[in-house]
């Protein structure tokens, strides 16, 4: 059967007027012109706009808003004088409580148009004050003219822009970029230049405990002999109030992966750390912790709500980075069992589970989908499983394994709408049922959706 191909009415080149409507995954604008799709970006639902078409595509278009005819009530004047021109916000010119709508709405659609699942999507919880939020800040490292330069890539580009300040980030990360950025710059060490591969500072990274107000600084550089390292601690710790740690991360790859695998820990403690409830977690440069503490702890407290543990539970958290769900969970579960890919993760897992005087937790090392199929064989059960995949959502052979050990309730947290709509759907196939969503607003000005689903077996009638 052949599609009637129909023709899209608009050209590159034209210039149109149209109404928003939405925002679409990225939080760009959506409109319709004679029905056809068009994303518009730094447009808000209700703008009315003369947009020109840009690119085409089969099902949409492109256009860029060249007048605002008449702005939204939910338009209102960005904060921080970098947006736009970084790409680590896109929602700042949004009214915050559109933002938390939009995120809603997006996940009650994105599940409803892959899966056909449609189940209570509640408002998303969102914070008091939606800024200074995030606990570490990763800024790229330049020279521009004799000068060095640390903040974000240009969009499109790979120049790097100073960072005036960054308003979504705790303001000790703001300032301990800036200072690290004059004593490089001070000091003369030399900074990598992506285009050569030479030169030795790359990144500027920096962990603030938001618990203890502890701050761990991260210099990734290209290469380990560190000449100057001696003097780079004594200016650090002169210059930056709470600083309890500094470690040279050695990454001699080409390419954007931030971090390398070798460390050397130049002064203090290689770690900081955080509480999330009443725990409280050592957190390493190389493990995964969520960017937002203070709704970190609410993302928790709807897991362990949907996860309903009497006590007598086994229960597996998957993709558990340093075991914070695990840990959070233990208190009400006869067992927790870990698994998480990056070992220096998992090191601090366990020694999370000391820290916290939790005896009810194992941890393994490797990928969910190699390390749960084994457990299966080896005789171990889930009662309650709950999965926090990265962006690209579950591994089929994992799924598969769950369904097949049939814990009663799996809770899944989830980054990504599109590919937790799809692990959903083959739950949904095979024997669970998805009862309802709750998002959770980790990343407030960006399009980033958190959530968390509660999932239930279905019970059989056989
Ligand atoms: N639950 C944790 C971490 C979630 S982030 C928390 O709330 O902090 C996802 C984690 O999955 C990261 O720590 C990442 O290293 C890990 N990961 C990625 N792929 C994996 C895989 N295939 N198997 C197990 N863990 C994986």
């Amino acid at each position: 059967m052949t599609k009637q191909k129909k023709k899209a009415p608009v050209s590159i080149g034209d210039q149109i007027e149209l109404q928003i409507v939405g925002l679409n995954h990225q939080g760009e604008g959506v409109g319709r012109f004679h029905s056809f799709t068009i994303f518009v970006p730094d447009t808000v639902p209700n703008d009315q706009v003369i947009a020109r078409v840009i690119s085409l595509q089969k099902n949409y278009a492109r256009a860029l808003p060249e007048k605002i005819l008449k702005p939204s009530p939910f338009r209102i004047a960005p904060f921080c004088q970098h947006y736009g021109a970084c790409g680590g916000c896109q929602l700042q010119h949004l009214a915050y409580q559109q933002q938390l709508q939009f995120k809603q709405n997006l996940v009650a659609d994105t599940l409803k148009r892959i899966a056909q699942i449609e189940i209570p999507v509640h408002p998303t919880i969102g914070m008091a004050n939606p800024w200074q939020y995030r606990n570490k800040a990763q800024v790229p490292v330049g020279v521009e003219a004799g000068i060095v330069q640390a903040g974000f890539y240009e969009k499109r580009s790979h120049k790097i822009v100073n960072l005036a300040s960054c308003p979504i980030q705790h303001s000790a990360n703001d300032e301990t970029v800036k200072v690290v950025r004059q004593i490089l710059q001070e000091m003369g060490i030399s900074i990598y230049s992506e285009a050569n591969h030479t030169g030795f500072v790359r990144q500027i990274m920096t962990r603030t405990s938001f618990a203890t107000g502890d701050i761990l600084l991260v210099l990734v550089t290209n290469g380990r002999r560190f000449p100057q390292a001696d003097n780079f601690v004594q200016h650090a710790r002169e210059k930056i109030k709470n600083l309890t740690g500094i470690v040279q991360n050695i990454n001699t790859k080409r390419g954007n992966t931030i971090l390398g695998p070798e460390e050397v820990t130049l002064w203090g403690n290689h770690y900081i750390t955080e509480k999330i409830g009443l725990l409280q977690f050592k957190v390493s440069s190389r493990s995964f912790f969520q960017v937002n503490p203070l709704q970190t702890e609410k993302l928790y407290a709807k897991t362990k709500e949907y996860a309903a543990l009497t006590g007598q539970e086994t229960v597996f958290d998957l993709y558990c980075g340093i075991g914070t769900i695990a840990l959070y969970l233990a208190a009400q579960a006869a067992k927790v069992i870990g698994v998480e890919i990056v070992e220096a993760a998992v090191k601090d897992a366990r020694e999370n589970a000391k820290l916290n005087h939790i005896n009810n937790a194992e941890f393994h090392t490797g990928a969910a989908e190699a390390v749960v199929p084994k457990l299966l064989q080896q005789g171990y059960r889930a009662d309650v499983v709950v999965v926090d995949p990265p962006r690209k959502g579950c591994d089929k052979t994992l799924l598969k394994t769950i369904t097949i050990m049939q814990p009663k309730r799996i809770v899944y947290v989830s980054c990504n709408p599109a590919t937790l709509a799809r692990d959903l759907k083959y739950l949904n196939e095979n024997g669970y049922k998805a009862l309802e969503a709750q998002p959770v607003d980790m990343f407030p000005q960006t399009s980033h959706v958190e959530c968390v689903i509660e999932i239930q077996k279905v019970q059989s009638s056989k």
